[in-house]
């Protein structure tokens, strides 16, 4: 019986992570976990807060989706999961894709930095985006 209740419980965590990784494919627009579970409930409104933000983690953990964290906001996850940077714009807070290539070549700049073993790297540009730039008329 007890491994039939955890057989159960592990297919309900399978089916509510297919959930939010849906929701996160659905967006384009680099949601907030706030943003997700917005869109995770309109379809199954029996799904908690909690629970679409613990599976958040456990996909971001997996590579499966990207988390980007923003300076002095809220984290955004991405459903574009390859390495790549991101533009803020400091009027709506919109994340934004930049066409710009990984600079891999970065890491051999600062990899003797006090012996520190540098992973990765995420840059963030800061500006207005465009619609915000035709609402200020600039
Ligand atoms: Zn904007
Ligand atoms: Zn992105």
């Amino acid at each position: 019986m007890a491994t039939q209740t955890a057989e159960r419980a592990t297919t309900r965590n399978t089916i509510q992570r297919a959930l939010v990784l849906e929701a996160v494919r659905s967006l384009h627009n680099h949601p907030t976990s706030a943003d997700v579970y917005e869109v995770v409930r309109e379809k199954h409104p029996n799904i908690s807060r909690a629970t679409v933000y613990r599976n958040l983690g456990v996909l971001a953990n997996r590579g499966e989706v990207l988390r980007v964290e923003v300076p002095n906001g809220a984290d955004r996850y991405d459903f574009l999961n390859r390495p790549h940077y991101h533009a803020k714009c400091r009027v709506c807070g919109g994340v934004f894709d930049v066409d710009m290539p990984y600079q891999s070549d970065i890491l051999a700049k600062v990899s003797d930095a006090h012996g520190f073993a540098i992973e990765e790297h995420e840059i963030i540009f800061n500006g207005v985006c465009s619609e915000c730039r035709k609402a200020e008329g600039r």
